[in-house]
């Protein structure tokens, strides 16, 4: 256990892929790079609010630097740069992007594996376009305790170390509406394998600079994905069914959880099918596949839950069209798309088996579940309290689950008996118990109790924060001290409060 600077650092992608000869500089574009180097910006009032203590033992960190963390200087070790990448933004190429506000510190070698640390708001780069490079608390305490509790619910995810107030204040138009204010600057220093993204090879492709994409592709697949190599289609094609099964995977769980990631641009898509960048993400409290918390989105919706599928769908033809130049036989990359949705499908049964505990998924289970989705969005319902309600019902009476329901008054007692005599039917009263429990959790950060946090955070108080990082560690366990506040439905208060039921992408 240690310091920053005693930890092992590497630099595997500023040695192994081009980069730009400039160092910091104007925002502008840099053509034929995978990065820059650049330095943080040094906070005037450095201090470590929020501390993931799994985070640090995994990295074998002992002892926090509040100035290096906020964006000092650098310790010994650390060449630190931004990436380059660039992104389809709503539908749209929206040429290079980049990170804009995120400076990668260095790649560290623990015991079992290596990561990345970067810290997110620590000033401009060459990719901030026309904006400042930097990000307040109240999108900082989101990207943190989400990121981590997103970890504790089994979803994969980038990962949070730590979060720093900078003492700076920054200007930010929360709703774009001409209002701006001036909020607490804060940096979050986040962890993953790498954070490489889709449009990070898109931006070579579409600039047409082969050579740039074969490096990184070759960089990519030698470091973090070793069982597979770039020779010839065959290998590609693996490669990008990995990629198609790894988005799969966490598509299904954010839809297992309820999550609604926001803004699924390519530029916002792990390559390690993690989830990245948080920004104006929620969660179904109602159960409506229909909603985003987005309202940049709020017109054609796009990112809403239910889309969430079917978008990465699209995100992974994106990339997958990005690797053509690399294969003689281009439309052998639709084996990699057809591989998304097969898994997908496989994930999406495995995932309702697990909720409902019925063991293996039957064909004739497709009905049971497509009735229970229309079920749930008859009347506004909860869609955590539900599912864990049912994990300890004594027998078919939707009485038992009256808790998820906003209004005791209209709920559809008699479908519901229905639905619920045929799914007790199915699993003979013997509901697998212990997997629901295990895949239903109890505690999710729902949108109004991210905001209490921030509310509190932003009068200097983090217990909130902490209390909350705290039960969505065990978020499956019942935390009866902390029921009553976090277990309900969400109140009447955040029904059209901005932060909870509206979130814009000013961060
Ligand atoms: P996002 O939608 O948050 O993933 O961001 C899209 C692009 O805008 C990325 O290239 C970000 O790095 C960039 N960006 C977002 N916010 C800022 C900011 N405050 N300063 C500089 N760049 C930003
Ligand atoms: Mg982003």
């Amino acid at each position: 256990m240690g310091t920053l600077s005693s930890l092992k650092w590497l630099n595997r992608f500023l040695s192994e892929t081009p980069g730009d000869s400039q160092i910091g500089g104007p925002a502008r574009q840099v053509p034929n790079v995978c990065w820059s180097r650049v330095l943080p910006k040094p906070a005037p009032d450095a201090e470590v609010r929020l501390w993931s203590d799994e985070m640090a033992k995994f990295l074998e960190l002992s002892e926090c630097d509040d100035e290096v963390l906020a964006g000092g200087k650098p310790v010994d070790g650390m060449d630190t740069y931004a990436q380059r990448y660039g992104g389809h933004q709503f539908g749209n190429w929206a040429g290079q992007l980049g990170d804009g506000r995120a400076i990668t510190l260095g790649e560290v070698e623990t015991k079992s594996q290596v990561l990345e640390l970067q810290l997110k708001g620590s000033g401009k780069t060459p990719y901030s376009r026309f904006a400042d490079g930097k990000a307040v608390l109240r999108s900082s305490i989101r990207e943190f305790l989400c990121s981590e509790a997103m970890h504790h619910l089994g979803v994969p995810t980038t990962r949070a170390l730590s979060l720093a107030t900078t003492g700076e204040a920054v200007l930010r138009d929360m709703m774009y509406n001409g209002n701006r204010e001036y909020e607490p600057g804060a940096v979050v220093c986040r962890v993953a394998p790498s954070f490489i993204r889709f449009g990070s090879f898109q931006i070579h492709t579409l600039m047409g600079d082969r050579k740039t994409l074969r490096t990184l592709v070759e960089h990519t697949i030698k470091n973090h994905f070793p069982d597979h190599h770039a020779n010839d289609d065959d290998g590609i094609i693996a490669w990008a069914k990995q990629i198609a099964k790894d988005t799969a995977i966490m598509v299904a769980h954010w839809m297992r959880v309820g999550f609604v990631h926001g803004v699924m641009n390519t530029d916002n898509m792990s390559i390690h099918g993690l989830t990245i960048d948080y920004g104006p993400y929620g969660w179904i409290e109602d159960y409506n596949p229909g909603w985003t918390p987005n309202t940049t989105d709020s017109t054609h919706r796009r990112y809403r839950f239910g889309n969430q599928p079917q978008i990465a769908a699209w995100n992974l033809a994106r990339l997958f069209e990005s690797l053509g130049p690399l294969v003689r036989n281009t439309d052998r990359l639709n084996e990699a798309l057809d591989f998304y949705i097969s898994t997908y499908d496989e994930q999406n049964d495995i995932m309702w088996a697990a909720k409902l505990g019925i063991g293996d998924f039957q064909e004739s289970d497709g009905d049971l579940v497509r009735e229970l989705n229309l079920l749930l969005q008859k009347v506004e319902t909860d869609m955590t309290i539900f599912f864990r309600e049912l994990c300890t019902i004594p027998g078919p009476d939707s009485n038992h689950l009256a808790e998820a329901f906003y209004d005791s008054e209209t709920i559809p007692h008699e479908e519901w008996n229905e639905w619920l005599g045929k799914w007790w039917q199915r699993v003979g009263g013997k509901p697998e118990r212990g997997v629901m429990l295990k895949n239903n959790p109890k505690y999710v950060l729902r949108n109004w109790m991210a905001q209490l946090a921030i509310d509190a955070a932003e009068k200097e108080d983090y217990s909130v924060c902490k209390d909350m990082f705290k039960v969505l560690k065990t978020p499956y366990e019942e935390h009866e001290e902390f029921e009553s506040e976090w277990y309900q439905k969400r109140p009447e208060w955040a029904r059209h409060r901005v932060g909870c039921s509206m979130l814009s992408c000013s961060s």
